[in-house]
């Protein structure tokens, strides 16, 4: 049977494996499996949120409410915004699909780093458009700049903090390069991990305001999947002028977000002091990986995010080290698809960060 040709060059994104997974391979109990490989929060989600979704749980018969005004009204309060500039999607992930599908053909081209976020590119190929990339491995905007004065692109995609090596551009530098596109280009700020970037260095901060207020061909993304610890809720949001915004909404499938996920996210952001402390751990527990990096003569990525690239050297190898570290249970993110001798761990907890430590020195 033919399908869509466009899907021959598709490769699945291949997401870190789930514990479930890991249980029918190696036989290990699932309470002795650790994983660090999907940046989620080590810390679950806030307890306010837990008790919000328990009180709705039995409300499952009724469709969601379609308008999502309680998310939104609270993410417009947050950002000061108007509800009008947001969209709401099954994780942000769905939003970059619809801004792929409203800008991109088998005609157009789209701009991205040398090693970024798989899915830009995943949903670049649906739809058959041509991938162009910069060369250097950190956000290079004065090369954003010279590429996109060569390659005309539709669609610009700025990943800060980057995954998967974590480093972020700065804030002033990005804001300059966003004055200088053309309005028929539309950037995307990717800013998954922007909560832990904010924590550590506030130059690397965007906000969604400044961008809505600059610009009418910019879209800030957002996700509940990383610092606020609702991954399993698949929640993201898009924030942009209601001219980006609008489009968007006639590629949104009808209540794309379950009742459960809209009240988690809703209350999530109301516990401000959940997420700062998460922010705490990851810098604090972040400093040992560094100590670590240094004893065992390992590079370490400046990190902005709440997980780190380490950079083997020569004589070691990523793939053989994440294969070694799984038959002990935990899970690491092998970065050699991208072309990078390196494994990218998500900060744990002191509990499970001590594992790393313990297990990984053995197998370098
Ligand atoms: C995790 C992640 C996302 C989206 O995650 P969702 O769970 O789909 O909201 C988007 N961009 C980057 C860079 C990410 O790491």
């Amino acid at each position: 049977m033919e399908f869509n040709k466009h899907l021959e060059n598709i490769k699945s994104y291949e997401a870190g494996k789930p514990i479930e997974l890991v249980v029918r391979e190696f036989g290990l109990d699932p309470k002795d499996i650790i994983k660090l490989a999907s940046n989620e929060n080590p810390f679950g989600c806030s307890k306010t949120v837990q008790d919000a979704v328990s009180k709705i749980v039995k409300n499952m018969a009724l469709y969601p409410d379609d308008s999502m005004l309680k998310l939104k009204n609270a993410l417009a309060k947050r950002f000061r915004v108007d509800v009008k500039n947001i969209i709401i999607g099954s994780g942000s992930d769905q939003v970059i699909e619809f801004i792929v599908h409203a800008k991109l053909d088998e005609n157009s081209s789209v701009l991205m780093n040398s090693i970024t976020f798989a899915m830009y590119e995943i949903y670049a190929k649906q739809v058959g458009a041509k991938i162009v990339r910069t060369s250097s491995q950190e956000h290079d905007l004065d090369e954003f700049y010279e590429m996109y004065k060569t390659h005309k692109p539709s669609v610009i995609f700025i990943c800060t903090p980057n995954n998967p090596t974590g480093d972020a551009v700065d804030a002033k530098s990005l804001l300059e390069f966003l004055s200088k596109i053309d309005e028929n280009t539309l950037v995307v700020i990717d800013g998954a991990y922007m909560e832990y970037a904010i924590g550590k260095d506030k130059s690397k901060e965007i906000t969604p305001k400044q961008i809505v207020d600059s610009f009418n061909n910019v879209i800030y993304l957002g996700t509940f999947s990383k610092a606020y610890g609702l991954g399993g809720m698949r929640v993201g949001y898009g924030v942009a002028c209601e001219s980006i915004i609008n489009p968007l909404y006639k590629l949104r499938p009808p209540f794309n977000i379950t009742t459960l996920s809209l009240e988690a996210a809703s209350v999530a952001l109301e516990d401000e002091e959940f997420v700062e402390d998460s922010i705490e751990n990851n810098f604090n527990e972040m400093k040992r990986y560094e100590e670590f990096a240094l004893t065992n003569s390992i590079e370490i990525i400046q990190s902005y995010t709440n997980f780190v690239t380490l950079c083997l050297n020569d004589t070691q190898n990523s793939s053989q080290l994440a294969d070694s570290l799984l038959k002990k249970g935990m899970i690491v993110r092998d970065l050699s698809g991208y072309g990078l001798n390196a494994i990218r761990v998500t900060i744990g907890t002191p509990f499970q960060n001590d594992k790393f430590f313990e297990l990984t020195p053995q197998f370098l």
